[in-house]
């Protein structure tokens, strides 16, 4: 069994996978994840803070950078340190100094690449049209290979399995997330940025979906929560104003006629009178016209529709 120090890719069906790493002599299981998570997870990663380490980088710094990288990110730190690795030894900070400049660029690229995926809207609101716009990036992968290896088990030397299975190799970085983004080409997963809080996720249907599952107010509520309270305000004010404005118009006409037909001593009816009404109905109708135009708040609106209350 190959021992190679690097990352090692197993897929376990077209859209999920297990990655291992090897340090050159035994192999360690970091995880299970989908091509689009992965994807995502690092557009999670702190920008600023990759751009601020990489500003320390020095000739004495490397390691520490190398080591910085390692926490923000597994794969991240352990690529960038067997491409150093692999440095002739006859060489100089300026190659090192590159290594990190092409990992630079590999992750923005990266990033931006999953977030113009995630911003493209189609028509029809469907998914499937974003394998349009990927195509438009297919070029990226006419001259990137992967590095296939065959196993017959993979975890286990001594264990003898039947049949042959395949994996991929990975001891460089920008390799790798070529090879992600090849995945996206591939599966076209329906990744979406949330209307709340700006990120990216992968939408559990095909449609298009407006808000992620992340935790964002200290009672613990989720962007999906806070969106769905934001939309149904929507609704009731903007949308449905028309609905207030009636309601209150039906109501206060029913308190005209009733105060005027009313002669039973049991019926009270909070009495209006129609010149009351009216003006009232007056106010009312400009007020829904001005809440339509924006021109005063739903406060605004609201207490001059219940003013005769
Ligand atoms: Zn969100």
């Amino acid at each position: 069994m190959i021992k190679k120090k690097g990352i090692y890719l197993i897929p376990k069906n077209e859209i999920e996978f297990t990655l291992y790493f090897s340090d050159g002599d035994k192999f360690t299981k970091l995880y299970e994840n989908s091509y689009a998570q992965e994807l995502v997870d690092y557009t999670e990663i702190d920008f600023l803070a990759v751009t601020v380490v990489l500003g320390y980088l020095e000739e004495d710094t490397v390691i520490n950078v190398v080591n910085q990288f390692k926490k923000f990110d597994f794969v991240i730190g352990n690529l960038l340190d067997i491409e150093i690795e692999k440095l002739p030894e006859s060489a100089g900070f300026g190659e090192i100094e590159n290594i990190f400049i092409k990992f630079f660029r590999s992750f923005r690229d990266t990033r931006f690449t999953v977030r113009c995926y995630a911003d493209f809207k189609s028509e029809d609101e469907k998914v499937t049209d974003k394998i349009k716009r990927i195509y438009e990036l297919d070029h990226w992968f006419l001259n990137t290979t992967f590095n296939e290896f065959f196993f017959y088990n993979f975890e286990d030397d001594d264990a003898i399995s039947d049949s042959m299975a395949y994996g991929y190799f990975f001891d460089n970085l920008s390799n790798y997330f070529d090879f992600l983004l090849y995945q996206l080409l591939a599966v076209n997963p329906n990744i979406c940025k949330c209307s709340n809080c700006d990120g990216l996720f992968v939408a559990k249907t095909n449609r298009r979906t407006s808000y992620c599952d992340r935790v964002i107010t200290e009672d613990g509520k989720t962007c999906k929560q806070v969106g769905a309270k934001e939309r149904e305000k929507l609704m009731l004010y903007n949308v449905s104003g028309y609905q207030q404005y009636k309601q209150a118009v039906d109501r206060n006409y029913r308190r005209v006629s009733r105060a005027e037909k009313s002669t039973s001593y049991r019926e009270k009816p909070k009495a209006l009178d129609y010149k009351t009404y009216s003006e009232w109905q007056k106010r009312a109708k400009k007020a829904f016209d001005d809440f339509q135009e924006d021109l005063i708040s739903t406060d605004e609106f609201l207490e001059i529709l219940n003013e005769l209350e």
